[in-house]
C-alpha cells in the first residue's frame, strides 16, 4: 500500500503553544481502544492522572467510548496554560491517542492508495492550503500510521468500476476547477450545477449542529439576497476560494461537485456577511463547526 497526498501536506507543522485557536479544547477527544488499554497499563503518578482524566461511556459497544473529560473552561486536561500537551511532555508524542496523533490530518482509504490531506479547521494548515501558488500534484508520503494504526488491516486490492469511476470524475472536477481560463465564478456553476441561492444555504445552517457561538455569530449576519459569487472572482480572494474549492473536492470525493460548490458558497455567504472578520477566521469556523463533523455533512448531503 502507497500513500499519497497535496503537496503541500509534508510541509504542515502544528505550531503548538503560538495556536491562538488550539484544537485541544471545546471538543471531545475519543480514546482509541489501544491507546486505552496501554494508558491503563501505565504505571506512575503521571499514569494515574492520566487515568482519573478520563471516562468510559457505554456507548452499547462491550468496551464503551473512553474520552478526556473537558475542564469547565472546554479545555482538553491535558493541554497546559502555555498551549503545550502535558502528556508529549511527559511521555513524547508516542503516548497521543489516534485523534491527537493524526488532526489535523484526514485519509481516505481507496482499495490500493491512501489519500492524505490536513485540514481548515487548523490554523496552520489554512494558511498552507489556501494561499498554495504551484498548483494542486499529488505525491507520494510515508504511510500514516505513528498512532498504532494497524495498516496489516488495510488490504490492498484491485478498485472497482465504481471506485475507478469516482476517482476519475474527482479528479476531472479538480483539474476543471483550477482551470484559470474561466472566472471561478463560472467554474463554480459549470462544476456544482443547480446550486442553492443564499437564502436556502442559511436555512441549511441554521439546521446544523453549532459548536461555537462565534460560528453562529457569523453566519447569522448572511443576508439572504446577497450575490456571493461576487467574491469569488475577487483578485483579493479568488485564489484562497479556488484552493478551498479544490480542497472539498479532494476531501469528499464520493459526495461529489455539488457538495464541494455549497460548501464553497457557504463560506463566501459569510464573507460577504462579514466584511471586518478575517477570512481564515471564517474558514477555521466554518471547518471546524460544519466540516469536521460527518452528520453535518451527512445533513447536508441529505438536503440536496
Ligand atoms: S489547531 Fe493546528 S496548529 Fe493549532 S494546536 Fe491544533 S494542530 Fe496545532
Amino acid at each position: 500500500m502507497r500513500a499519497i497526498a497535496p503537496s503541500y501536506y509534508p510541509m504542515f507543522r502544528c505550531i503548538a503553544g503560538a495556536c491562538r485557536h488550539t484544537c485541544c479544547a471545546n471538543w471531545e477527544v475519543d480514546i482509541d481502544p489501544e491507546t486505552y488499554d496501554k494508558y491503563m497499563n501505565m504505571s506512575g503518578a503521571f499514569a494515574e492522572r492520566i487515568r482519573s482524566s478520563i471516562v468510559v461511556e457505554d456507548d452499547g459497544s462491550s468496551t464503551g467510548e473512553a474520552h478526556f473529560v473537558l475542564r469547565p473552561d472546554g479545555r482538553c486536561p491535558m493541554l497546559r496554560d502555555d498551549g503545550l500537551c502535558d502528556l508529549i511532555l511527559a511521555c513524547g508524542e508516542k503516548a497521543l491517542c489516534r485523534v491527537c496523533d493524526e488532526h489535523p490530518r484526514f485519509f481516505n482509504y481507496r482499495s490500493d492508495v491512501i489519500e492524505c490531506g490536513i485540514g481548515l479547521s487548523c490554523e496552520a494548515a489554512i494558511p498552507l492550503i489556501l494561499g498554495w501558488d504551484k498548483g494542486f500534484e499529488m505525491v507520494d508520503v510515508p504511510l500514516p500510521g505513528g498512532a498504532d494504526l494497524d495498516l496489516d488491516d488495510v488490504i490492498e486490492e484491485e478498485p472497482d468500476e465504481l471506485e475507478i469511476e469516482v476517482y476519475e470524475a474527482r479528479d476531472n472536477a479538480i483539474r476543471a476547477a483550477s482551470d484559470r481560463s474561466a472566472a471561478l465564478s463560472e467554474r463554480v456553476r459549470m462544476l456544482g450545477g443547480p446550486l442553492w441561492d443564499s437564502g436556502r444555504r442559511l436555512e441549511v445552517m441554521k439546521k446544523l449542529e453549532s459548536l461555537s457561538q462565534e460560528w453562529v455569530s457569523i453566519y447569522s449576519r448572511i443576508d439572504a439576497a446577497a450575490d456571493p459569487f461576487t467574491v469569488l472572482d475577487d483578485p483579493q480572494y479568488s485564489l484562497q476560494f479556488e484552493n478551498m474549492l479544490v480542497y472539498f473536492l479532494f476531501r469528499y470525493p464520493w459526495e461529489g461537485a455539488r457538495l464541494a460548490c455549497e460548501l464553497l458558497l457557504m463560506v463566501a455567504d459569510c464573507v460577504i456577511a462579514n466584511p471586518s472578520v478575517d477570512l481564515f477566521d471564517i474558514v477555521r469556523e466554518f471547518s471546524s463547526n460544519v466540516e469536521y463533523s460527518d452528520c453535518n455533512i451527512d445533513d447536508i448531503q441529505s438536503f440536496l
